[in-house]
């Protein structure tokens, strides 16, 4: 990993359990955030840079949980490249002067070996990490909110909610999709059981599924409401991404997978011991195999929802500093956040909100933060202006 010492100026005074402030004791954190995954993270280092120290980050788990449970055989679609020398920094890292790819030598990192640098990132930098601590219900009582965890309560002035999407899975949406399997409940596709597959989704995560399984010899059927490999869009968040497209062009991969476009599934039932899917065309596709789901994330924003007003679309609907326009201290920070038509969901666009938060938090602190924004500007990690987002690539 590469580290700038002179853009990471201060590291964390604060005391995971004696909780310090100002060298005196006190119960309230300036900022607790939830989640210790990219965007947890992430936005824990903006802080410390901003010198706020009375701060904390709590996981239900340990540090990048969600990526060591990506199936193994998953890898990041985003390349990471070390290019932060020229000042563009690598499309996987969460902090200025990071690189993923210098640490880890890898261009498409599984989820095991991000969560590892997550991890060595953080004993880098010293941060506040409270795991195995989840947070069961928040509450804001006269300007102080109230953390619920199993064993204390904890207090803060300042909340970010980073606790992501991939522990919270889209199980629903059609008959019998309990009779289904989630992706994200998958440890290994080489070692799944079963020659032929019905995977319900194309986007990302079912491409990634019949990719392995079609390498295995398996044989693959993916059903998708629209048709992610053949929408125009240059945007990643809409259409699939280089790498997918790559492995498409697979031979195991034209051999053994057919994807069958704008046909959405109506229902499955399990009939003795073989599922019947239904597709709302009319017709029936049979087979011994557990069907996959690959139909994408709940979110974990409903478990905040009381927190946010909803936008049309169901994701919270936040200030220009991605706080709730009703709770004032509760920020949304990860793949959940949207304003107008702009969507978040990966890395390389979210992380350009985290200095937004962190200088809205110190600012009602009374820190001064000029030289952060700066800094965090130059390196395109402090994105305010949206006008610029949307634009599509040349054809050429
Ligand atoms: C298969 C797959 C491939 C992907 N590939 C890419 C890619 O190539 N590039 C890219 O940029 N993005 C990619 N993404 C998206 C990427 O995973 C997300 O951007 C990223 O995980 C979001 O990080 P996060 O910190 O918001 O959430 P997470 O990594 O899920 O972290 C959230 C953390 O919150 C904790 N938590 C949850 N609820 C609670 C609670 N109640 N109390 C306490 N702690 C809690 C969890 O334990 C977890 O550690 C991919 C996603 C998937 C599923």
């Amino acid at each position: 990993m590469i580290i700038n010492l002179a853009i990471i100026m201060s590291k964390s005074q604060g005391d995971v359990n004696g909780i310090k402030k100002e060298g005196k004791s006190s119960n309230v954190f300036d900022v607790i955030i939830v989640g210790a995954g990219a965007a947890g993270i992430g936005v824990a280092i903006t802080l410390q840079h901003v010198g706020i120290e009375n701060f904390i980050v709590v996981d239900r788990d340990t540090i990048g949980s969600s990526f060591s449970s990506w199936p193994d055989e998953t890898r990041f679609i985003t390349p990471s490249f070390p290019s932060n020398s020229i000042g563009m920094l690598d499309l996987n890292s969460i902090a200025i002067g990071v690189s993923p790819a210098f640490s880890m030598r890898v261009e498409h990192p599984t989820g095991k070996e991000y969560a590892k640098h997550l991890q060595s990132l953080s004993d880098y930098l010293e941060l506040p990490i409270k795991e195995n601590t989840e947070v069961k219900s928040i509450e804001k009582i006269e300007g102080i909110f109230h953390l619920e965890t199993d064993n204390e309560t904890l207090l803060s002035t300042n909340l970010i909610w980073a606790a992501g999407e991939f522990q919270y899975p889209s199980v629903s949406g059609f008959e019998g999709s309990e009779l289904c399997r989630h992706t994200s409940t998958v440890p290994k596709y080489g070692d799944l059981e079963g020659d032929d597959f019905l995977i319900i989704g194309g986007y990302e995560s079912g491409i990634d599924a019949s990719y392995h399984l079609a390498r295995c010899d398996k044989k693959v059927r993916v059903f998708d409401i629209g048709s992610p490999w053949a929408e125009a869009s240059s945007d990643p968040s809409i259409a699939l991404s280089t790498f997918s497209f790559e492995r498409m062009e697979d031979v195991s991969f034209g051999k053994n997978v057919e994807l069958f476009s704008e046909t959405p599934v109506s229902s499955v039932t399990l009939v003795g011991d073989t599922y019947e899917l239904k597709t709302e065309d009319g017709h029936t596709f049979e087979s011994k195999v557990q069907p996959l789901l690959a139909s994408g994330f709940v979110g974990s924003h409903k478990f905040v929802s009381h927190m946010f007003e909803e936008r049309d679309d169901g994701f919270p609907l936040l200030s220009d500093s991605d706080e709730s326009t009703i709770v004032p201290g509760m920020y949304l920070c990860g793949p959940a956040v949207r304003h107008g038509n702009e969507n978040f969901c990966f890395i390389y666009k979210y992380r350009q909100r985290f200095a937004i938060i962190a200088q809205s938090i110190a600012s009602s602190m009374g820190i001064e933060t000029d030289e952060f924004v700066d800094a965090y500007r130059r390196w395109g990690m402090y994105l305010d202006d949206l006008s610029c987002c949307g634009q599509e690539c040349l054809t050429c």
